[in-house]
């Protein structure tokens, strides 16, 4: 294959052995049906399963699917980070979950509304198969960040979208660490507009998404894409101060006028504790942007690639670097 794909296939794989076969047959229709040069840049984040063995197979008989290796598990959205970066289609770039959560075949839809003059065009879930206290969480939690957030964040809009190939290269220019791609995309701006459809639920096995995983993912969401949690210490050391000055009053005139000792030490104690509390809270919201910004000034790659099996031929990771 010598001329350059015109629309590519983002998909990380996390131990997805399972849905793997069915991910292929869902995916084969519609590279078919686009009539344009396609191609599928599968990332193995770090498989401990058969993953990495069926992507080999695919991608030594199968010129249109690219398979990427990293050298460990990094996480979906540095995984999501490698395939975008390897993704040379020139038109076009769809990112999809490998659990078939999110149905490839909405490519067409997204494909004519970008052909319309949208840049980026993501899914809006119209519902969660997903167990109610995830439900509720993403939906506070979507709704929260666009409260807070700096710029115009989509609710139920997470990582499945399709985005223009010059959206894709700013992307790629980002160097942040903490990725949170779907914050990154609409703050890189341009006509950006949404599709309603169906989430399923996981075609097989259970989430990669550790609890830890999610919180990191939403953490990097909330300190990178707002001013709030800086902001809220500020706001809140002011107001203790002024509670503790409208208190004093209190005391002083019923000590002078009233002749009442002010006794409480209970009170003196939960105070005290309370506020340690605060303080220690503050620390660790500063310590966030510290280790945010110890972590960049690091200036570590995003990720490491092991090797590229790519137009069925395998090429050394290294051969890669920039
Ligand atoms: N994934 C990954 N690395 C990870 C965790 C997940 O590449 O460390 C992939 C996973 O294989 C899937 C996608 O990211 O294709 C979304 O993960 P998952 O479906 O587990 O997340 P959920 O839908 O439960 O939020
Ligand atoms: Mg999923």
């Amino acid at each position: 294959m010598n001329s350059l794909p015109q629309v590519s296939f983002v998909i990380p794989l996390y131990n997805e052995d399972e849905n793997f076969e069915a991910l292929v047959s869902r995916l084969n229709p519609i590279l078919d049906l686009l009539e344009v040069p396609c191609e599928v840049v599968m990332v193995d984040d770090g498989s401990r399963d058969q993953t990495p063995v069926l992507m080999n197979n695919l991608a030594l008989i199968d010129a249109r699917y690219q398979a990427v290796f990293l050298s460990r598990n990094h996480g979906h959205q540095l995984a999501l980070s490698a395939g975008l970066k390897m993704a040379t289609a020139t038109e076009a770039v769809m990112v999809l979950d490998g659990d078939l959560q999110d149905p490839p075949e909405v490519v067409i839809e997204m494909l004519a509304k970008l052909r319309e003059g949208f840049e980026v065009v993501y899914g809006v879930r119209k519902n969660r198969k997903e167990p109610w206290f995830k439900k509720m969480a993403y939906f506070f939690f979507y709704r929260l960040m666009k409260l807070f957030a700096r710029i115009d964040l989509p609710v139920d809009s997470g990582d499945f979208a399709l985005m223009s190939r010059k959206v894709v290269d700013y992307l790629n220019t980002m160097p942040e660490q903490n990725r949170y791609l779907r914050g990154m995309r609409a703050w890189i701006g341009f006509k950006q507009t949404g599709i309603p459809y169906q989430r399923s639920g996981r075609h097989a096995g259970s989430t990669k998404y550790s609890f830890r995983k999610l919180l990191e993912l939403a953490y990097s969401g909330v300190f990178n894409f707002s001013d709030f949690p800086i902001k809220f210490i500020t706001r809140l050391g002011l107001s203790a101060i002024v509670v503790s000055l409208l208190y004093l009053v209190y005391v002083l005139i019923s000590k002078f006028a009233y002749g009442n000792v002010p006794t409480g030490f209970t009170a003196l104690l939960m105070a005290i504790v309370m506020f340690s509390g605060v303080q220690l809270i503050s620390l660790g919201i500063i310590g966030e942007y510290v280790l945010r910004i110890y972590q960049q000034s690091q200036k570590r790659p995003l990720y490491i690639i092991d090797k590229v099996i790519k137009n069925k031929t395998l090429l050394n990771g290294q051969e890669l670097l920039p």
